[in-house]
Formats: structure tokens, C-alpha cells, sequence
């Protein structure tokens, strides 16, 4: 079976985890700081915090950017429930730009539109959908006008860059960046997450929160007179400053993702590679074209949609994806829109109210990209999809 992604593990990621198992440390220890710096350095970012999901990641951010009770969230309706979700585990309420149709990107006017209407909006979250970047810029300028933050989902985003040259993950456009290193995204840490920003207020909020509140670095004492005894400093004192949250990551899993990490650039060139080869091969079809075209230099490459007029095809997409699991190929819809879930239909959320974001839904489909697809293996998937499709 060809699944639609898959991660690349190899001898020397199972030395590095093997080196953490005997190193004597299994949780924050030297991995995650080495793990965190090479991030930050990579992406050009002041300071990378890594967490033990991009789910956790989100949670933070939102909390970290004053996302609350009484204010709002804006997202894109086509991404994972957890950019949403954000809002929610902080007592905000989530919104939905709609999408710009030849991106699968939040649009700048639907986000302008959203502000309009939910003047309350304490942070946008745009979603780098695929690995391809949005338009930052835009967003970032609609953004300050309104007075929100920018936080960027940059969980297929890992290894992306902007047009101008600058990485996804610089916060070059935004206060944060939370990037996701679940098997199917561009590394693997098992499960993990980190936090970009150049914000030292943040970067030491986001420190306390991750584990449990309590003071981190040189934060001053709220209670200085119970931190010592006659001058002296009390050396068991440590202070619950607030309501944080278990979601620190382990040294086994950042030994494992730091190994991963060495090979991301090889990565992205062979997705990049074959995301070519699929947009040559779909070129002349009548039924089926890439969900995105433009982008191919700047994109991380996590996902290959295609959009298929199932309409037209005279196969549904339920039969389209039966048919390929016969020839063994994987395919998966990425994203069912957040707002159908049930759990935000009961918030009053319909599918309707954003018709591009509902326009794609029914037509996307992501079909094999990963390190180790084959060019045979890439070969049989395109002409399943052409004789099934013709
Ligand atoms: C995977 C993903 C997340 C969540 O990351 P986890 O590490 O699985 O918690 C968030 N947003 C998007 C767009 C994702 O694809």
C-alpha cells in the first residue's frame, strides 16, 4: 500500500534516539535545548520554544497573545480542528475567514471582512495550507490595522520560505510560529511541537506556561519576602505565577527529531521534485488540476492536492478513493471544513457561510507525497488517477 504520507526513518535517526536512552537524561535535558536552537537558527527566529505537540503549540500561542473570554480567533476554515480548537481551550470563540480559491489560503479580503465584523479579534491565525506560504504581507497589514496578532500555523510549513527570501518560521510577519513534528508532517519527533518568535515578553511567558506557570529564568519573585531567609536566597523556592500546562516535550523524542532535522533540506528537494513530476503529469487533464500553482520554489511540500469535478467525472470521490485503494495507492481530504464538525455546528457555525472554503471541500484530494514515494511507485499513482479519471 502506497499511503498519501509517511515519514523517513533511518539508522542514524535510531542511533540518536539510542545515544538519548543512554545518555542518562530522557526529558529536558541537552536534546531539547540543542533541538530548539537549531530551529531557531534555521528559521532565523530570536528564540524556539519546542512543546510536546503543534496542538499544544496552538494552545500556548493563543493563550501567550491574549486570547480569552469575550474575544476572538480568525482561521481558515480548511485546516486541522486544532488551529480552531485554540480559541476554544482559552474560553475565546473562533472565526473563519474564507479561503482564497487558488491558494487554499485564508485571503486577505475574507480576513478583512471577518475583522470587520468581529471587532473583538485578539489574534488571526493563518494557516500555511500544504506548505504553501500566505500571503503575509497582506495578512500581517490587515492584521495590525485591527489591532490583532498574527500567529502563524506553520504546521506543514517547516522547510518554507516567503518571496522575499526569509524562512517560514523567522515571525518575520507574526508574533509566533507554531510548527508540528507528528510522523506525517515534514519531520518526525514521534509527536512534538515548537514555538517561534523574536518577543523576549513572549518567549518567557510561553517558558512559564509550558510548564505549569511556574517562574522560569531570572523572572522576578511575586512574593519575594518567601523566596529568603535573612538575605539569603531560599534554594527549594520556585513560584506558580499562573495557570500553566504539562505540554513540555522529552530528550528521547527531540534526539529523534534533531537527527530529522539534519536531513530536512533533502526532504523538501525530493517533494519538491515530485510535486513537478504531478504538475507535468496533470497538466492537459480536463477533470482534475493541482489545488495550488503557484508557490512551487516557496512551498514545504507537506501535502499534493488535486481538485477532481467529481461532477463531471461521472465517479465520485468516495468511489475515486475505493478505486485507488484497489490499485494500493492512499489518498485522504484534507481538510473537511472546521466549521461542518459537529462540535462547531452546535457553536452555530455553518459550512455555507464560506463558499470557496465549501466550494473546495468538494472537490480536493490529497494523494501520495513523501521522502520515499518512488518514481515507479509516483509513475502508478498518476496513471491510476488518468485511466480512472478519463
Ligand atoms: C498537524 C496539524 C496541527 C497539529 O499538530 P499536532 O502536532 O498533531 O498536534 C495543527 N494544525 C495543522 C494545520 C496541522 O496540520
Amino acid at each position: 500500500m502506497i499511503p498519501y504520507g509517511k515519514h523517513h526513518i533511518d539508522e542514524e535517526d535510531i542511533q540518536a534516539v539510542a545515544d538519548v536512552l543512554r545518555s542518562g537524561v530522557l526529558t529536558q535535558g541537552p536534546a531539547v535545548e540543542a533541538f530548539e536552537q537549531a530551529v531557531a537558527e534555521h528559521v532565523g527566529a530570536r528564540y524556539a520554544i519546542a512543546v510536546s505537540s503543534g496542538t499544544a503549540g496552538l494552545h500556548l500561542a493563543a493563550l501567550a497573545a491574549g486570547v480569552g473570554p469575550g474575544k476572538s480567533l480568525i482561521t481558515s476554515p480548511i485546516t486541522f480542528v486544532a488551529s480552531a480548537n485554540a480559541a476554544l481551550y482559552v474560553g475565546g470563540r473562533p472565526v473563519f475567514a474564507d479561503i482564497d480559491p487558488d491558494t487554499v489560503n485564508m485571503s486577505p479580503g475574507g480576513l478583512k471582512e471577518a475583522l470587520g465584523k468581529n471587532p473583538d479579534t485578539r489574534a488571526v491565525v493563518p494557516v500555511h495550507f500544504a506548505g504553501l506560504p500566505c500571503d503575509m504581507p497582506a495578512i500581517k497589514s490587515v492584521a495590525d490595522q485591527a489591532g490583532a496578532v498574527v500567529i502563524e500555523d506553520a504546521a506543514h510549513a517547516l522547510g518554507a520560505t516567503y518571496p522575499n527570501g526569509q524562512r517560514v518560521g523567522s515571525c518575520a510577519y507574526s508574533l509566533m510560529t507554531v510548527f508540528s513534528f507528528h510522523p506525517v508532517k515534514a519531520i518526525a519527533a514521534g509527536e512534538g511541537g515548537m514555538i517561534t518568535t523574536n518577543d523576549e515578553p513572549t518567549y518567557r511567558k510561553l517558558l512559564r506556561l509550558r510548564s505549569h506557570g511556574i517562574n522560569k529564568l531570572d523572572d522576578p519573585f511575586q512574593l519575594p519576602e518567601q523566596a529568603e531567609t535573612n538575605g539569603i536566597q531560599n534554594p527549594w523556592y520556585y513560584e506558580m505565577q499562573e495557570l500553566g500546562f504539562h505540554y513540555r516535550i522529552t530528550d528521547i523524542q527531540c534526539g529523534l527529531a534533531l537527527s530529522q532535522f539534519k536531513k530536512l533540506d533533502r526532504f523538501i528537494a525530493r517533494r519538491r521534485e515530485l510535486v513537478k513530476r504531478y504538475d507535468e503529469a496533470f497538466a492537459g487533464m480536463r477533470n482534475c488540476r493541482p489545488a495550488q500553482v503557484g508557490g512551487r520554489e516557496q512551498s514545504g511540500h507537506h501535502l499534493y492536492v488535486l481538485r477532481i469535478n467529481f461532477d463531471a467525472g461521472g465517479l465520485s470521490r468516495g468511489q475515486l478513493m475505493q478505486e485507488l485503494k484497489a490499485r494500493q495507492i492512499g489518498s485522504q481530504v484534507h481538510y473537511i471544513p472546521v466549521p461542518a464538525q459537529p462540535h462547531y455546528r452546535r457553536l452555530g457555525f455553518r459550512p455555507d457561510d464560506y463558499p470557496n472554503a465549501h466550494k473546495y471541500y468538494q472537490e480536493g484530494l490529497s494523494i501520495p507525497l513523501f521522502y520515499d514515494l518512488t518514481d515507479k511507485q509516483q509513475e502508478h499513482v498518476v496513471s491510476a488517477i488518468k485511466e480512472l479519471l478519463s
